[in-house]
């Protein structure tokens, strides 16, 4: 089993004025792979270390299964823990460093060679076990790391940005190795990345967290679709979600959106989401995400609800056109995705209509989300 529990866990740094870590409460299932993310700084490692145990918990209680563990060393306590800097040892060959561990708990020699055999086998690198570390590409080390943590069979694998020390392509190979890694061993894995394609490709339940505190728990469909605050929606998505400052007017039996010029009919959906009474002429951000803006040929008016835009920047992606456009009413660029061998031009002054079943809509002061799901 692999459970851990995580209660109203905070980790204050010495002579720290906030705490890195506030009030962390989360439950991770048996099995479970989940993936911290957040911009650089918002605590992600610190927790990661906590549940190490190289890190002291400075409040809260941790659990692995029904053992509290605050603590236990981290050598009792079943975890195996990847980081991003291999951390290889130069001079053994793949197969001492994998092997390192489990000869330090003396382990019988027979079953070392067992276990190290599977686990390569698993990873695919049984060829590279004479080999010392500097005769492998950093995808093959990174494997390595994964191996040594694998022949201890531990109840959990913690992994700390295991892939940024990679380039792209190999980003993405590892990221599905890793993935199926975990279908095959079924442990759980907590996964840390700064990286919100990594998180949302990888993990089942996603812990979206800023300044130390979780903002969202979810799975990867939910975060995108239904953000409770606005910064998970601009976090989570590229291009990012526009965000524009608008002004929600009730007019006989329909709800708009106005800003600067335009005036956007919301869709009835949409509107019956709305968890607050008294919107009517208040300011709300609107946020819609680029896929959700599309081109349309009619001009654009007040009556007909498409939005004004002049092009500003084109960029060609190959399968789709990324279009970057100023409009009347919102602060910087509004971009929305296009199909390839669109013909429009930079300075070009097009219409565009929103689809309003997609839209979000947040408390212009707390952010937070006003629809329900
Ligand atoms: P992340 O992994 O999400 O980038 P960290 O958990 O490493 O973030 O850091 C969270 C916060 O704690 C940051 O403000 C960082 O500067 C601070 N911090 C991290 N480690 C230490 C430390 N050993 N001593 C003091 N402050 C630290
Ligand atoms: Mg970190």
């Amino acid at each position: 089993m692999g459970r851990i529990s995580l209660q109203h866990i905070y980790k204050i740094y010495p002579g720290a004025t906030e705490p890195a870590v506030k009030d962390f409460t989360l439950e991770i299932h048996d099995k479970e792979f989940v993936v911290f993310v957040g911009p650089s700084g918002c605590g992600k490692s610190t927790t990661l270390r906590m549940i190490a145990g190289l890190e002291e918990i400075s409040k809260g209680d941790l659990y692995i299964d029904d053992r509290k563990v605050n603590k236990v060393e981290p050598k009792d306590r079943d975890i195996a823990m990847v980081f991003q800097n291999y951390a290889l040892y130069p001079y053994m060959t793949v197969f001492q460093n994998m092997s390192f561990g489990l000869r330090l708990r003396k382990v019988p020699k027979k079953e070392i060679e067992q276990k190290v055999l599977k686990a390569a086998k698993i990873l695919g690198i049984e060829e590279y076990l004479d080999r010392k570390p500097k005769a492998l590409s950093g995808g093959q080390r990174q494997r390595v790391a994964l191996g040594r943590a694998i022949v201890r069979e531990p109840k959990v694998f913690l992994l700390d940005e295991p892939l940024s020390n990679l380039d792209a392509k190999m980003r993405a190979q590892m990221r599905t190795e890793i993935i199926k890694l975990h279908n095959e061993l079924q442990t759980t894995f907590v996964y840390v990345t700064h990286d919100q394609t990594e998180a949302m490709t990888m993990g089942t339940r996603i812990v979206v967290m800023k300044d130390g505190v979780i903002q969202q728990v979810d799975t990867p469909d939910n975060l995108y679709d239904y953000p409770t605050n606005k910064f998970v929606a601009g976090f989570i998505g590229t291009p990012q979600m526009n965000f524009i400052d608008v002004t929600l007017i009730k007019e006989n039996e329909n709800t708009y959106a106005t800003f600067g010029k335009n005036k956007v009919k919301l869709d009835e959906e949409t509107v019956k989401r709305i968890k607050i009474s008294d919107y009517n002429n208040h300011q709300f951000v609107l946020g819609i995400r680029p896929e959700d803006i599309y081109l349309e040929d009619e001009k654009a008016t007040r009556e007909n609800g498409l939005v004004e835009a002049k092009v500003k920047v084109l960029e060609k992606l190959g399968n789709e056109i990324l279009v970057y456009t100023n409009c009347s009413g919102k602060d910087g660029e509004l971009v929305f995705r296009s199909k390839p061998r669109t013909n429009i031009y930079e300075d070009d002054v097009i219409s565009l209509r929103f689809d309003t079943k997609q839209i979000h809509l947040f408390d212009f002061n707390t952010e937070e989300t006003i629809l329900t799901r």
